[in-house]
């Protein structure tokens, strides 16, 4: 068996499309979805996300602003800016980058954000909804992970799911989600005993691991949809030889760039037995920023609408 590709650069595109629509149609009304990004240091990786995110805006017709703070900005100094964007109605959105510099007391500033503008979904007021099954903003990438199986016709409700990893940004929300689906959900992690058995019950398996390769072709059983969150790098040409073969495009990236991206799926050995994997790159990352820009006009329409 070679496994469906589940395309989360289409399903992205077609989000974003979506959202483009509707914010034009809100735009016409004086209703211009906004989001406010605060960025805090020189952090480059951080900077190119954060420039993805307000191009994307822009992209789709919605008003961005793009802060950016010196190294030595201070809790006080996020406290007062979080307030004055809480309080400006045109800005419907607050994303906070992260990481924030150490000295600055991160959950401090993260639950400042008024949970009405709690884009990322990070927000305790948000996480109890979602716990809950209450309406407010979801977790970007969990979401994602949900549009992309619901949009390939994956039979979540009855299904066995596990996810591996139980962080608060992925782990943990897309397991509930999943659970509000009515999948049967078993959260696995790093004290979890004999995981590939554990896997290998998925029908749908979610790995959020943040480890290259750690979920093998012994962690799947035959036909399951494997979603593979991860993002780390392969930078070794033996490792490259051992998970892509030969393949001509991940042998051009890594002459390039010194490195081509894994998941935490071992992409050789799973694509054999699974009958969906997402790619990566290509497969959540696409997801979550088309799923940030969704949620900004969400939360538009719940608080301005
Ligand atoms: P995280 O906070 O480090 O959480 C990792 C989870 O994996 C933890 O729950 C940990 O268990 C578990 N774990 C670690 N090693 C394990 C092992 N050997 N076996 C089983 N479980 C293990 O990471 P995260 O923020 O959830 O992110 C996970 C990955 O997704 C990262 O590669 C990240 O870059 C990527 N990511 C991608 C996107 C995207 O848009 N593409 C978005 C977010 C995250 P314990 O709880 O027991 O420590």
């Amino acid at each position: 068996m070679t496994a469906k590709v589940l395309d989360g650069a289409s399903v992205g595109k077609a989000i974003r499309e979506e959202v483009a629509i509707e914010v034009g149609e809100t735009t016409k009304r004086g209703l211009r979805p906004g989001l406010a990004a605060v960025l805090v240091g020189s952090d480059p990786a951080s900077h190119l996300y954060v420039s993805g995110k307000v191009r994307t805006c822009a992209e789709l017709g919605l008003y961005s602003e793009k802060i950016e703070l010196p190294e030595t900005t201070t809790t006080s100094d996020l406290l007062r800016l979080v307030a004055e964007l809480n309080s400006r109605d045109e800005i419907d959105g607050i994303l906070i980058q992260l990481p924030l510099p150490k000295h600055v007391d991160t959950s401090l500033v993260l639950n400042s954000v008024d949970p009405a503008k709690d884009v990322d979904g990070f927000h305790p007021v948000n996480v109890g909804r979602l716990t809950i099954n209450e309406p407010g903003l979801r977790p970007c990438t969990p979401s994602g992970i949900i549009e992309l199986l619901v949009r390939n016709n994956i039979k979540i409700e009855g299904s066995r799911a596990i996810v591996i990893g139980r962080s608060r940004i992925v782990g943990l929300p897309v397991a509930l989600m999943l659970l509000h689906k009515n999948a049967t959900v078993t959260i696995a992690h790093s004290r979890t005993e004999d995981l590939p058995a554990v896997a290998r019950e998925a029908d749908i398996l979610i790995a959020a691991i943040g480890k290259t390769a750690v979920v093998g072709g012994n962690f799947i059983k035959p036909g399951a949809a494997v979603v593979d969150v991860g993002t780390n790098r392969v930078t070794n040409r033996e490792d490259l030889v051992r998970f892509y073969g030969d393949d001509p495009k991940r042998h051009a990236a890594f002459e390039k760039n010194g490195y081509t991206s894994i998941g935490d799926v071992n992409p050789r050995e799973v694509r054999e037995v699974a009958g969906y994997l997402t790619p990566v790159p290509g497969g959540v990352g696409p997801l979550t920023i088309a799923m940030l820009m969704k949620n900004t006009l969400t939360a538009m329409k719940m608080r301005r609408a």
